[in-house]
């Protein structure tokens, strides 16, 4: 099996880390220096995922919501103006503003939508970042190298949906009262002050050949709640949904090409 010069240089840097301190090389890492291990792509394929409001309700939302950021160690700050956020729920007049119009329906205006980051065709995020640090996968996800961030924060004034959060603080001293067993999994590295961070699609996931924790979650409750796929395969689940039932996408009229799609 070949080894690229990447992973062979990763391999050689975190050998020589083993041998001068005793201990393995993941331990002598701070644990945000985790986030720069490489996922495994998924292949031509092109991720992307419908949430069916129909199915939906609050208390799923919040399931989810929990989810993510238990599994993904994201901290309750306590204070909405620091919020870091992966995943989060919106009204629909915030979500999907200049689709509002005096008749639509009650049970529509005043449900909450969940809403993540659309892992756009066209990410501004990704142009914007003068690092790289964020950058598009060929399988679509467009995720974050926490090493590379300079925290200059261009990729949230690019985002149109509010996608990103900013880390004000240590999130490893987020208030414990607001976060007892903080970090929840130790097997997903903490993130360090002064770094952006997002909804990666669960990326660590993927690589597994799981589902994002979320649609998971929502399966696991209600079948079909949520649908990931790939929307380049025409036979898949996801492109079989999108075919048989009318969907949104929040500011198409952008050019950025979300690929989340809601189910109202
Ligand atoms: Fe980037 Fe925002 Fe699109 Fe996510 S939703 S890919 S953060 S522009």
């Amino acid at each position: 099996m070949g080894v690229n010069r990447r992973n062979f240089l990763k391999i050689a840097g975190l050998s020589t880390l083993a041998g001068l301190g005793g201990r393995s090389a993941l331990e002598l890492l701070a644990p945000g220096e985790l986030e720069a291990r490489e996922q495994p792509l998924s292949k031509g394929k092109t991720w992307g995922m419908v949430i069916d409001m129909k199915k939906m309700d609050e208390a799923l939302i919040e399931k989810c919501i929990a989810a993510c950021h238990r599994f993904h160690n994201v901290p309750s700050i306590g204070n909405p103006k620091e919020e870091v956020k992966w995943i989060w729920k919106e009204t629909y007049h915030h979500s999907f503003p200049g689709r509002e119009n005096e008749f639509l329906s009650e049970k529509v205006e005043e449900m909450p939508f969940l809403l993540l980051c659309n892992h756009c065709t066209n990410p501004p995020c990704v142009r914007v970042c003068p690092t790289k640090a964020t950058f598009k996968r060929d399988d679509g996800v467009v995720i974050m190298d926490m090493h590379r961030c300079i925290g200059c924060r261009f990729c949230m004034a690019a985002c149109p949906y509010g996608s990103r959060s900013f880390n004000w603080g240590d999130p490893r001293k987020a208030p414990a009262a607001l976060n007892p067993g903080f970090p929840a999994n130790p097997e997903y590295p903490t993130r360090s002050m002064g770094v952006v961070e997002k909804c990666n699609f669960c990326a660590e996931r993927l690589a597994k050949g799981q589902l994002p924790i979320c649609v998971e979650v929502a399966g696991e409750e209600v079948e079909g709640a949520m649908v990931f796929g790939d929307l380049a395969d025409p036979d898949s689940e996801i492109r079989e949904v999108l075919r048989e039932h009318y969907t949104i996408r929040r500011k198409p009229e952008l050019g950025t090409g979300p690929n989340v799609f809601y189910v109202i």
